[in-house]
């Protein structure tokens, strides 16, 4: 079976994520091959840039997927493919898809509808650990500079 390698990005600007419309109205991840000499990380953001347009930087790696499909509907011509997924953000909402791929749009969704509107079950799966990290990172500026325990809060209180 021919082996494919891919990478691509969650990609957070404020509360939204950025999904591309595919021609025949599919929302997907931005994603592609990964070239020869090239690292997962840099073809990652290279793809997300020639995808969207979004210049993005890399926050964590989030994990991989795997599928397997059928090049030209050909039973024969098994491909079984793993896409390495990293989060990332981006400096603005400009986006421009890349039409010769077929991508008709690319859009930042906001973080409570992104689940639903993504096409794949692994994709969606990638997107809710990209959520449940930027809830931690939410929490984390939340709280920054704030006491940690009820102690120390009760502490700060006295003295
Ligand atoms: P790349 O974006 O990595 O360059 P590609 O555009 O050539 O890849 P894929 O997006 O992998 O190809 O699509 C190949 C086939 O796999 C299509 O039939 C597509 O519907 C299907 N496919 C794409 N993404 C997924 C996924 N996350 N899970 C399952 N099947 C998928």
């Amino acid at each position: 079976m021919r082996e494919e390698i891919s990478a691509g990005g969650v990609v957070l600007f404020g509360n939204a994520i950025l999904l591309l419309r595919k021609f025949n109205g599919d929302w997907v991840l931005p994603k592609g091959r990964i070239e020869a000499g090239e690292q997962k990380k840099e073809a990652a953001l290279r793809e997300v840039l020639e995808e969207t347009g979004v210049k993005a930087e890399i926050l964590k790696y989030l994990g991989e997927i795997h599928y397997t499909y059928k090049e030209n509907w050909d039973e024969n011509k098994a491909v079984h493919k793993t896409v390495f997924w990293y989060l990332m953000k981006s400096r603005n909402m400009d986006t421009v898809p890349l039409k010769e791929e077929g991508f008709v749009d690319a859009k930042f969704i906001h973080l409570d509808r992104v689940v639903d509107l993504a096409r794949y079950n692994d994709e969606r799966e990638i997107i809710k650990v990209a959520l449940e990290e930027i809830k931690k990172r939410n929490k984390k500026s939340a709280n920054y500079g704030r006491p940690d325990t009820k102690y120390e809060r009760l502490a700060e209180h006295r003295f």
